[in-house]
């Protein structure tokens, strides 16, 4: 599969740190930023490399040529075949790629060069094809959704609606961000109607005509059912501002970067959510019985960024009871989301079990009446997470306040901690998730 990095950017707000070299050409630890993703890539197999470079672009062919070269970085060849496209005028993000399209036969990978990512990205492509999508677009939460661009899919995951910073959004949504590492089937391109030969030529007004990617090409796939998000807690951040260049380079001299790569163990703090997030309110019914615990942000803020995933186990039987559906049930674990992200905390995955094995009740749904294997105490919320995000569960915790919290994570291998003062034979007691996270999480790892 070929690989097309977009590496023309001008990186104007970065320019503090590096005024005569362009942004890819950036290094960490001594090795350029575009080779360090060049080697993430090449190491996966995917050495079919196209760069588009524009703004200083010369830089970066002298240093990686046709990829056949040394790396003064290392002493070893680059292992890579690149072409380049150079884009003599701005051509927009995504002008190049009708400049190169007869190069383009079939799906291919479209990244960034101006973020910095480790990613599994044959697990990515694999996604793609299982789903059929021209795209797939890579998706994580962030510590800003309020005023990030929003993606939001239907119940088969395709996107359904694609918000940028400025559109009007719902009250409550989940936090869903592009991270702008994309899989593209060239059909993409020529669907978006733009007539390769009139691109970078003056249109009627005069002005250049540029392509834009996600305003021409990838909005106006949302609501078709041919694009398709893949969530992934790894690794991918941007670099475009002098502080987060800074918490980029902290975070790969301290192995973030590499670890959170879901080819390695990941581990994972699994957390119950009524009586542990939000308070305690018996069956949680109505949405605006919602709320947080107190400091409920805070510690899920300190897992964020401890290294430890963030994973909601819960379960709802008020769905199997009838009592909500689950479009209600979504829309309360939005407003989760939407509370924790007000406050820069993120969940990276929510499971529940919505069913519930007594049968016999008024106004139930029989279908969703049975002995599951998802209901805690039973382990299957944690053994689907872990087999979904290659969680080491002995290295993990489960965090509740009832006796089928400590007894799920037992069954799973997973360390516990109980919110309260009962004894369920747990690793811990603490008295919040505050609790909890200031005692077991802050000393071990802190950014
Ligand atoms: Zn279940």
């Amino acid at each position: 599969m070929k690989t097309v990095i977009m590496a023309g950017g001008k990186g104007t707000r970065i320019s503090s740190i590096a005024n005569d070299i362009p942004k890819p050409m950036i290094q960490i630890e001594g090795k350029p930023v575009l080779e360090h993703e060049l080697e993430c890539l090449r190491d996966q197999g995917f050495t079919d490399i196209i760069l588009t470079v524009s703004h200083l672009g010369n830089v970066i062919m002298d240093y990686f040529g046709d990829g056949t070269k040394i790396s003064p970085a290392t002493g070893k060849p680059f292992g890579v075949h690149i072409e380049y496209y150079f884009e003599e005028k701005p051509l927009g993000n995504a002008g190049a790629l009708f400049k190169i399209k007869d190069k383009l036969d079939s799906d291919f990978l479209l990244l960034n060069a101006d973020s910095v990512f480790h990613v599994d990205f044959n697990r990515f492509v694999d996604f793609h094809r299982e789903h059929r999508g021209l795209v797939t677009l890579f998706t994580h939460p962030n510590s800003h959704p309020y005023d990030s661009g929003l993606i939001i899919t239907d119940q088969n995951g395709a996107v359904s609606q694609w918000l940028t910073k400025e559109d009007n959004r719902p009250r409550y949504y989940r936090n869903r961000v592009n991270a702008g590492l994309h899989v593209i089937n060239p059909d993409a391109l020529n669907l978006s109607g733009i007539d390769a030969d009139q691109v970078g030529t003056a249109g009627e007004n005069g002005k250049i005509l540029k392509v834009d990617l996600d305003r021409q090409i990838l909005k106006p796939l949302a609501g078709t059912g041919k694009m398709f998000c893949y969530d992934s807690p790894e690794y991918v951040k941007d670099m475009g501002t002098p502080e987060r260049y800074a918490s980029v380079c902290a975070d790969y001299k301290a192995g973030r970067i590499l670890e959170k790569n879901l080819k390695h163990k990941q581990k994972a703090i699994f957390l119950d959510r009524d009586g542990t997030i939000n308070k305690y309110v018996g069956f949680l019914r109505n949405i605006d019985e919602f709320e947080l615990t107190d400091g409920a942000a805070d510690a899920v803020r300190t897992i964020n960024r401890s290294g430890y995933l963030a994973i909601v186990v819960t379960n709802q039987p008020v769905v199997a009871r009838g009592e909500v559906s689950f479009e209600e049930l979504e829309e309360i674990h939005n407003k989760m989301e939407t509370l924790l992200g007000k406050e820069g905390a993120y969940l990276d995955a929510i499971y529940f079990c919505p069913h519930h094995p007594d049968r016999g009740y008024e106004g139930e749904r029989p279908d969703l009446k049975f002995d599951c294997e998802c209901r805690k105490p039973k382990p299957g919320m944690l053994l689907k997470a872990a087999k979904d995000f290659n969680i080491d569960l002995a290295k993990s915790w489960m965090v509740g306040d009832g006796e089928n919290d400590v007894k799920a994570g037992q069954n799973a291998g997973c360390q516990t901690a109980l919110i309260g003062s009962k004894d369920y034979g747990q690793t811990v007691t603490v008295s919040s998730l505050k609790d909890f996270a200031d005692r077991y999480l802050k000393q071990e790892e802190v950014l």
